[in-house]
């Protein structure tokens, strides 16, 4: 059994738990899925998941609730963490807006806007190393202006689009708004990976 806790604020929270629930009956894992807003919520996590939305929300409840910092040392200590969209903006080293601080859990640096507002918004097909095509639903997306050490897994228009870093992964796009259960699987699998205990110090 793996306990994923998702970032529980505001944002695409259900539909990264539906897509969980579906992972857990078409792969038969167990997955048993835990909305963190507090900081007893955090004990026992396997994996973190911080959903898309808007980032500078979510960095103000996530510091409201005094778990900002707590978050940013598990990773710090291995705790296996996928953020999509404004959650990539939130494990970013720079998120070249001064309202939101990133975690600096991903070395890239983030043009939170860069897209323009809403009506930019578009769905295309990207390629995934290891995944094969994907179709990528961006909303209001950040672009990831530079890469540092990190591992890029996709790319859209001369950007990186999706990144690695250990047990981290990053997106600007929501595959959580698709029905493609294969980045949360990705996901189950790093964790599944091992290396971090939840118990351990
Ligand atoms: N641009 C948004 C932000 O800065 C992210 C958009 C999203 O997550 N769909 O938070």
């Amino acid at each position: 059994m793996v306990i994923i806790g998702i970032v529980g604020f505001q944002g695409d929270v259900s539909e990264h738990s539906d897509i969980l629930q579906r992972l857990s009956r078409e792969e038969g894992m167990e997955i048993s899925v835990r909305l963190i807003r507090k900081k007893e919520d955090l004990e026992g996590i396997d994996g973190l998941i911080i959903p898309g939305g808007e980032s500078t929300t979510i960095y103000k409840l996530l510091k409201q609730y005094s778990i900002y910092d707590l978050i940013k040392e598990r990773i710090e200590r291995g705790l296996p963490v996928m953020g999509t969209c404004a959650g990539v903006i939130l494990l970013s080293r720079d998120t070249g807006d001064e309202r939101v601080e990133g975690m600096g859990a991903l070395d890239v640096r983030i043009n939170r806007n860069a897209y323009g507002r809403q009506i930019n918004s578009f769905i295309d097909e990207v390629e995934i190393k290891g995944l094969g095509r994907f179709k990528a639903v961006f909303i209001r997306a950040p672009v990831i202006e530079s890469v540092e050490n990190a591992e890029v897994l996709s790319e859209h228009e001369g950007n990186a689009i999706m990144v690695r870093s250990g047990n981290i992964l990053g997106m600007t796009f929501h595959p959580e708004l698709t029905q493609d259960i294969r980045i949360h699987k990705l996901f189950t699998d790093i964790i599944g990976g091992g290396g971090y205990s939840s118990t351990g110090t």
